[in-house]
Parts: C-alpha cells; sequence; structure tokens
C-alpha cells in the first residue's frame, strides 16, 4: 500500500511539473512574437544601431528617429539608456508637454558641433565706450595695483610707457597683454620730438617700438608723442596710429583723487580718450572710484585700438586720434588742451 501510493504521489508531481513546462514554453513563444512584430512594425529601414548621422538626416516634420543600442552593441551602457529600443522623437508641432519630456538627453544625438571657441568680448558697439590710458609708466608698484583694480572691474586700458622705466618691468607689459590691455609708445626718455633729428627720432621711435614688440609681441604698437607735440618730421618717423586725446584728467598737476575724478565726471563723453599717468598713486587711488563710475553710467572701458576697431573699423597708420566718435553721430574731434603728457 504504502509502496503504491508513493508512486502515485510521484505521478501526480511529475503531471504538475510538466503542465509547468508546458505554460513556459507558450508564454515564452507569445512574448518573442510579440516582440519580433513591434520591431517590424516600428523600426526605420536604416535602424542600424550606429547610423547616427542618417538619424539626424530623418530630421522632418515627422521627427527624429532614434535607435537606442542594444548591450551588444560597441555603443556600451555608459550612455545609460535602455537596451534594443526603438522610439521617436516628437516632432515640433506636437504639444509642449510632449516634445520636453519624452525625449531623454541623448548627447550622442546632438545637433551641431561643440563649442569649442572662446567667448566674444562683451562689447556691444551701439553703446557708449572711453579708452582709459595711462602714461609714463610702467610702475613697479603702481602698474600691477592698477592691473588689479581693471581685471577686477573687468575693463582693459592702454599704457603708454617710456623706455627707461621698461628694465625689471617687461613682466608687467607681459601680464597686461595677456589680461586684454594694451601697450603704446610714449619713447624712450620722453623728449620733446620736435627739438630732434633724424637718427635720435628713429632711437627714440623706433627703437622703442621694437622693444615693446620684443616683449609682448604686439603688432601694432600705438604711439603718444611726449606733450602731444608732433610735426611732419616726427610724423615721418611713426609708422603706427597716433594717439592723442579729448579729456585731460589732470592728474599730473593736481595730484589729487578727487579732482581727477571730477575732471572724468565732468568731461567724459562717448567715443573720448582720457589721459592719465599710472605713476601717481593719486591717479590709482582714484582709478578704483571712477571706472565703477563710468561703468554705471554706461561706458565700456577699451582699448585704444578697441576704441579704433568698434568705431570705425580700426585705427591707421600715422593718422592722428583725440576721440572716435560713433559713426552715426560724427562730432567734431576736440583738440588737446597743452599741457604734459
Ligand atoms: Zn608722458
Amino acid at each position: 500500500m504504502n509502496r503504491r501510493r508513493r508512486r502515485k504521489r510521484i505521478g501526480v508531481g511529475r503531471i504538475v511539473l510538466i503542465a509547468a513546462l508546458i505554460i513556459a514554453v507558450v508564454v515564452v513563444a507569445k512574448v518573442a512574437h510579440g516582440a519580433s512584430v513591434n520591431r517590424a512594425n516600428d523600426a526605420s529601414p536604416n535602424s542600424g544601431p550606429a547610423d547616427v548621422s542618417e538619424e539626424l538626416q530623418a530630421e522632418t516634420g515627422a521627427g527624429v528617429v532614434g535607435i537606442r543600442p542594444g548591450a551588444q552593441t560597441a555603443a556600451g551602457p555608459e550612455d545609460g539608456r535602455e537596451d534594443g529600443q526603438v522610439f521617436l522623437r516628437p516632432a515640433p508641432q506636437e504639444t509642449q508637454e510632449e516634445t520636453g519630456s519624452e525625449w531623454p538627453d541623448e548627447p550622442g544625438l546632438a545637433v551641431g558641433p561643440a563649442e569649442t571657441e572662446p567667448p566674444a568680448p562683451a562689447i556691444d558697439p551701439s553703446q557708449p565706450m572711453v579708452a582709459l590710458t595711462f602714461d609714463d609708466g610702467p610702475s613697479a608698484t603702481l602698474t600691477p595695483r592698477l592691473l588689479d583694480i581693471l581685471r577686477d572691474n573687468g575693463v582693459h586700458a592702454t599704457f603708454f610707457v617710456v623706455g627707461y622705466n621698461l628694465d625689471g618691468n617687461e613682466a608687467i607689459l607681459q601680464r597686461a597683454v595677456a589680461e586684454g590691455h594694451e601697450i603704446g609708445n610714449h619713447t624712450m626718455n620722453h623728449p620733446h620730438l620736435r627739438s630732434l633729428g633724424s637718427a635720435e627720432l628713429d632711437q627714440e621711435i623706433g627703437a622703442m617700438r621694437q622693444r615693446i614688440v620684443d616683449i609682448t609681441g604686439q603688432q601694432v604698437v600705438p604711439i603718444r608723442p611726449p606733450y602731444g607735440e608732433t610735426n611732419d618730421t616726427v610724423d615721418a618717423h611713426i609708422t603706427d596710429p597716433v594717439i592723442l586725446w579729448s579729456v585731460d584728467s589732470r592728474d599730473w598737476a593736481d595730484r589729487d583723487v578727487g579732482m581727477a575724478c571730477d575732471h572724468i565726471y565732468n568731461d567724459t563723453f562717448d567715443g573720448c580718450i582720457i589721459l592719465m599717468h599710472d605713476i601717481h598713486p593719486e591717479t590709482v587711488d582714484a582709478a578704483a572710484i571712477f571706472i565703477p563710475w563710468l561703468k554705471e553710467q554706461g561706458y565700456q572701458l577699451v582699448t585704444v585700438s578697441e576704441l579704433g576697431q568698434y568705431r570705425s573699423g580700426g585705427l591707421n597708420a600715422g593718422e592722428h586720434y583725440f576721440s572716435i566718435a560713433a559713426p552715426e553721430t560724427e562730432a567734431a574731434e576736440t583738440a588737446p588742451a597743452e599741457t604734459a603728457a
């Protein structure tokens, strides 16, 4: 009896196991069939998983077809996509919620090249701008302080340097250029150029120019003749734009922070060139005050070459500049007063 019951129990167990296997096989077969039908319905003709360029070309009114690569493909799992799925990017005319949410971040399918160019300078040519100029340096102590102020305010300036201040200060010029400023030629020895002969002019102008080129690599070196003094003989030795000025801070005469600021507050206009000297501590102290003020007034602070570039398409060699007005408001240029530059 015991034996028989045991056999009977074993027989029932086998039947249950076989039935379970049959159900399992049927389910697997149905699932496999359904998946293949879905693929046949959904996949586009160019459904190769790596054919991204053709997918992008397919971007029409109907939308973009994208294929998530399967685990077996070379795309690998690092892109976080699910395996082997095919899906349709919603067309632009579809509803907002669909277009925004249904397409996951797909860096591999991004349209257009990656942005590699540095951001353009934030100068708006249609807005007011002025050129700050600092003469007679560099100063080993004051010019770096001024460079800090310019950097902290995000503005640029032009430094008209003299030869007798260059030795040992070359790195200051290189820092200035690296930070977007411009170096100008203010001669070797700050002489009255009109009184010099040809050989001396070559030394004061040409040799000094070459010194600046050697230090900075600048191709154009705007020149400011000391005291603003030129004549035809002097000009014949000049191969760069001649930069004079239209606003005199009179920092060289007053040596006073408040007075330097007042001159700039009262006299600054769009396109002007402002004369200052970075060998006076009062000038650097004033710069920390009037530069934020100029920015608040809407002025963009640029180098003289930038002013020329934005306002007239570039500075011309040999031409004398006191200010550069916006093209549509061609204002008369202002001659500088006799002064010490
Ligand atoms: Zn000077």
